[in-house]
């Protein structure tokens, strides 16, 4: 146990700041458009001038070319998104209190939705998806853990924690790194670890749909689970009963759990290429009883390719490998990685079996994915049927404004 600090490396913005606008962004001729539509996003290249001299992670007013207020945000020159929008209406302050609010209203959807189980874990606040621009914070049990993605986040971390507190009252908040490379872009340095309370360095126990997961809240993948395929795992389940799975790109071993455990599979295989991964996804099904599991630490393709080789087959192969493509340039290639692994799954599917696929990569689409499917059916000479095409589970909203928001596909299909 620690209830150690990290140092500082952001300058917090107090609490009883104005959250009123220092300084006016004034956008090009034409640019306003999607910021009517309420889109958070304000690129440097929609911007013609800025009417005074912000600090990072000050607030701003977004003005259009011909002078209409538009809406107020937080800028960071620093960032490619200058400015991060959050309010809409003249006369709202971007003060402690505007972000009390929305966590609130985020904390009140997740129970709504059944997500308020105390040994359970849920994202309770999914960046534009709940208005929160550059904030993701989960909680695993009686624990949060929070990942900051904008420097102006960052600047209010205690304003936000104090909220989660009140509302929540965690035994301990963790911060959490943001994806790769990601707070260097933003301009900020957050270290990760303990930050308020108590977090247990080893696992912290949660239970999903009947069953348990140890989660590695301070070194595990993401914040520790993949909370975004807690549906996904329990529709695969639903079509196991009797099947021989491979559960590729397991991680922890959430899809091996529910499809040996609740979905009664007749054996899963389970192969990650993290030895850290597999020790958690073996713990995972051991604290289930599934004793029909293997573990494996391997290559995804390279193991692929053995077991088409060797000539095993399978009821199910699910496929939920990390994100393929970071940016736009990269779709081709990783829309080749994913006709490869798919192409490969399908090969060791027996007639009738069960494909779950799933993409984590926002920038291929859903319809990418599919035509992407569609070439494998056609290659390989199977009939895929889709069952179903599904998203992430429904605490992880995305907002309508912001599409970019939408993420995980996950496709169910019958492979003849
Ligand atoms: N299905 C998991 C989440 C998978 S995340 C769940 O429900 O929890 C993607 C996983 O792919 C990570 O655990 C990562 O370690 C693993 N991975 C990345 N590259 C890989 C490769 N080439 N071969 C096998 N696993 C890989």
């Amino acid at each position: 146990m620690s209830t150690q600090k990290p140092d500082r490396t952001v300058e917090p913005i107090s609490v009883h700041s104005t959250g009123m606008p220092v300084a006016t962004v004034v956008l090009k001729a034409k640019k306003a458009r999607p910021f009517f539509g309420k889109h958070p996003w304000v690129l440097d290249s929609a911007i013609e001038r800025v009417d005074g001299e912000p600090v990072d992670g000050e607030v701003v007013d977004l003005a259009s070319s011909t002078g209409n207020w538009i809406a107020r945000g937080i800028w960071n020159k620093t960032s490619r998104l200058r400015v991060r929008l959050y309010v809409f209406q003249p006369e709202q302050r971007l003060d402690a209190a505007l972000f009390c609010a929305r966590i609130e209203q985020a904390v009140a959807l997740r129970k709504q939705l059944g997500l308020d189980d105390p040994e359970g874990a849920a994202r309770i606040v999914s960046s534009e998806g709940d208005g929160l621009s550059g904030l993701v914070v989960d909680r695993y049990a009686g624990y949060l853990a929070v990942q900051v993605t904008s420097l102006g986040i960052a600047r209010r971390l205690d304003i936000i924690c104090d909220s989660l507190q009140n509302l929540l009252h965690p035994q301990g908040i963790v911060l959490r790194g943001a994806e790769r490379g990601l707070a260097a872009l933003e301009g900020m340095h957050l270290p990760e670890g303990h930050y308020r309370g108590r977090v247990p360095e080893s696992p912290i126990f949660v239970r999903e749909h009947g069953l348990r997961y140890g989660v590695d809240l301070l070194e595990g993948q993401k914040t520790g689970f993949y909370l975004d395929q807690r549906d996904n795992r329990q529709a695969a389940a639903r079509l196991a009963r009797g099947r021989r799975v491979l559960d590729m790109f397991c991680y922890s071993g959430g899809f091996t759990a529910a499809c040996s455990v609740s979905g009664k599979a007749s054996s899963v295989l389970a192969v990650d290429s993290s030895a850290r991964a597999t020790t958690l996804a073996r713990a995972n099904a051991d604290l289930n009883g599934a004793s029909n599991v293997t573990v494996e630490t391997s290559d995804a393709f390279d193991r692929l390719d053995q077991l088409f080789a060797a000539g095993e087959r399978f009821g199910m192969v699910i496929l939920d490998p990390p994100k393929f493509a970071r940016s736009r340039a990269a779709l081709e290639d990783a829309l080749r990685a994913y006709h490869r692994i798919n192409r490969l799954a399908v090969d060791l599917l027996e007639p009738g079996g069960i494909l779950v696929t799933c993409s984590c990569s926002g920038q291929v689409s859903r319809d990418d994915f599919l035509v992407m499917l569609s070439g494998v059916a056609q290659r390989s000479g199977r009939s895929i049927s889709v069952i179903e095409v599904r998203g992430a589970a429904p605490d992880h909203p995305f907002s309508i404004s912001c599409l970019e928001g939408e993420y995980l596909k996950c496709v169910i299909a019958r492979v003849v």
